[in-house]
């Protein structure tokens, strides 16, 4: 298969069909799931173990997730320097009032 696919679960064909989750039926893979092009069977159209893709999905989620935290952490940094500039302009506001009513 010489189909630049990526990682994961294919949802796509490269023909551009919906790949489907078929169970095998051969005498050396009885009962295996696979993911194939939902329209032709054969060269150059997606085939792929389900257990291996779905190895690399988990793999690639926990990728993705540790981006996620990364990012979340990064927020809420950004919302704590907010909290600090917010306490700032309240006490500069509060001074600046102060001084106009004398
Ligand atoms: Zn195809």
């Amino acid at each position: 298969m010489a189909m630049e696919l990526g990682p994961g679960i294919p949802r796509m064909c490269p023909c551009g069909a919906l790949t489907i989750l078929l169970t095998s039926k051969t005498k050396e893979n009885p009962g295996r799931r696979f993911y194939r092009c939902g329209v032709v069977f054969g060269e150059n159209h997606l085939f792929k173990w389900a257990d291996e893709a779905l190895v690399e999905e988990i793999e690639a989620l926990a990728v993705k997730q540790s981006t996620i935290e990364n990012e979340i952490n990064e927020v809420k940094d950004l919302i704590l320097d907010m909290k600090k500039d917010i306490t700032e302009i309240v006490e500069v506001v509060a001074a600046l009032s102060t001084k106009l009513r004398k």
